[in-house]
């Protein structure tokens, strides 16, 4: 049975290009939804946002780590429709200026795992990306890369692991900082 990935990303004229795609297209469609309503969250908060990147083809993946962008020779979650980056809109160029803990916070609330702390805020990771949002915990990577698992509309990251769900709990709880007392209260839903 088919998929986002099989049924329109792989048939995508974009699929092996070594350019940066935007396009909200390419984003398996709860992704989407959830990262339209993190860019609309911020907007209400006065914190101005851009879609940096969707999609990313192996090429553009290899471009990067030649270049020393990035530490991952091998394309990761956005290969899948199922990540994306998003960064700061300033006089509408992206900027990657300033602290992304409100990024966290709403990642948190929307059900995507934030690349600053990888799902679990209690963890230090070497590695930290804060401005990467993904609908896959780190734990699922190796099956979604294996062609054995895509998440299905239902599929929620914090309920996927007892672990995750706690750091989700902790992370939506205030933390004195300026941007968390700010951020909605994720919505329930079961
Ligand atoms: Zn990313």
């Amino acid at each position: 049975m088919g998929n986002f990935y099989t049924d329109v990303i792989q048939q995508d004229s974009r699929f092996q290009s070594a350019r940066r795609v935007a396009d909200l297209d390419l984003l398996e469609p709860t992704t989407r939804r959830l990262v339209e309503q993190i860019v609309d969250n911020a907007q209400k908060m006065g914190i101005a946002l851009m879609v940096y990147e969707t999609y990313r083809s192996q090429a553009r993946q290899q471009e990067l780590f030649k270049n020393g962008a990035t530490r991952l020779v091998t394309v990761g979650v956005h290969h899948y429709g199922l990540a994306c980056d998003i960064v700061r809109s300033i006089g509408g160029e992206p900027s990657w200026k300033g602290d992304f803990l409100f990024l966290g916070e709403l990642a948190h609330a929307s059900g995507l795992i934030w690349g600053g702390d990888w799902g679990n805020p209690d963890i230090k990771r070497s590695f930290v990306d804060a401005v990467h949002v993904q609908r896959c915990t780190v734990a699922r990577q190796p099956a979604l890369f294996a062609g054995s698992w895509y998440p299905d509309d239902t599929y929620n990251t914090y309920a996927d692991d007892p672990q995750l769900r706690f750091a989700a709990a902790t992370a939506s709880k205030p933390t004195g900082s300026k941007s968390a007392a700010r951020v909605p209260r994720p919505r329930k839903k079961s």
